[in-house]
């Protein structure tokens, strides 16, 4: 007897979309974007200075891509108070109008940048290392690392069950000269990512 032919369809998920328009493979200017579901979020928005370009060297991330499939982020969320994190945002971010999450430092370094441009700051929200949050579909979770200014963390997000560890800048470095050093149980906890 033959048995019933069984189509077994693999689970349907929306995708996991990842735009980069700034920091990968290069150096500066990082802003990524990330959408699940047509709800797209924002990672860092940093400059890049370059000395190959005397009458502009300060650049910031070429946005027309988003601007042309009709993406606007629904949040900004920021890794570190670097300038190639965070020295664009005032630049870009009033095209997006959206809530900005930032550690201490880097809203507070943020805030200035508003003022300078005459831009109101309300939109700038602290969260603190080891918090979690949501936008949309994201749940996302600030993870403290080491690195060259304090308060720098690496992004847990998860989304439709995917697991994205989005790092910025770190290093290794059981004694940092200044803030804690980074858990490493926590980091090994996170596996498998996607
Ligand atoms: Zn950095």
């Amino acid at each position: 007897m033959h048995s019933p032919r069984v189509q077994i369809r693999p689970r349907r998920r929306p995708p996991l979309r990842m735009l980069p328009l700034g920091g990968c493979g290069e150096i500066g200017m990082n802003l990524t974007l990330y959408g699940y579901d047509d709800h797209w979020i924002a990672v860092d928005c940093g400059m890049m200075i370059r000395q190959d370009l005397p009458d502009s060297p300060l650049q910031v991330p070429n946005v027309d891509t988003p601007k042309a499939l009709g993406i606007v982020p629904k949040a900004l969320f920021i890794t570190h108070g670097h300038e190639d994190h965070i020295g664009a945002v005032a630049w870009l971010w009033p095209l997006w109008n959206c809530p900005i999450y930032a550690t201490p430092l880097a809203a507070g370094l943020l805030r200035l940048k508003f003022a300078e441009h005459q831009l109101s700051s309300a939109a700038i929200q602290v969260i603190e290392p080891g918090e979690a949050l949501e936008s949309g579909p994201f749940t996302l979770r600030y993870l403290l690392l080491t690195h060259s200014i304090p308060e720098s963390c690496a992004l847990m997000m998860m989304a439709g069950g995917y697991r994205i560890l989005h790092t910025g800048d770190w290093k290794l470095d059981p004694e940092p000269l200044i803030g804690m050093p980074m858990n490493a149980a926590q980091f090994k906890a996170l596996a498998p990512l996607i």
